[in-house]
């Protein structure tokens, strides 16, 4: 009988491990909770941007010209929040789609499983704690 063929000269990608059904639920949860979490942020900025611009017709009428300056800025910054978190929630949305196809949540280098705790925090997370601090001291 031959030896079985030594798979780490064979596979390029490092060898991913196995997570469980019970595993991948909870990281599906957390990015779920997440997703809505961050939903309820966007809102709530929406409203305030609202709210502030409604503040600042009925306040502007004593306004010069830096005034304007500073509302406008201040409105620009609003949406640019506004936007930073719609970004984050495509992100999220990205990672369940992936999650679904069984390809999220490994660590890119090292093939280990990213803790479901960091997977959570950082949905855009492609490395473990480890490789991550190793990447940042280079
Ligand atoms: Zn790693």
């Amino acid at each position: 009988m031959a030896k079985p063929a030594d798979t780490r000269t064979a596979n390029r990608k490092p060898a991913r491990g196995t997570r469980t059904a019970a595993e991948t639920e909870k990281i599906r949860a957390a990015l779920a909770a997440r997703r809505d979490e961050l939903r309820g942020e966007y809102d709530q900025t929406l409203s305030e941007i609202t709210e502030l611009q409604r503040e600042r017709l009925t306040d502007s009428a004593g306004d010069d010209q830096a005034d304007t300056g500073t509302k406008t800025l201040e409105r620009e910054q609003e949406i640019s929040l506004a936007n930073g978190i719609l970004e984050r929630i495509t992100q999220v949305e990205r990672a369940l789609e992936r999650l679904d196809q069984g390809n999220y949540g490994w660590c890119e280098r090292c093939g280990d499983p990213i803790p479901v705790e960091r997977l959570a925090a950082f949905p855009s997370a492609t490395l473990c704690v480890k490789c991550k601090q190793l990447e940042e001291r280079r």
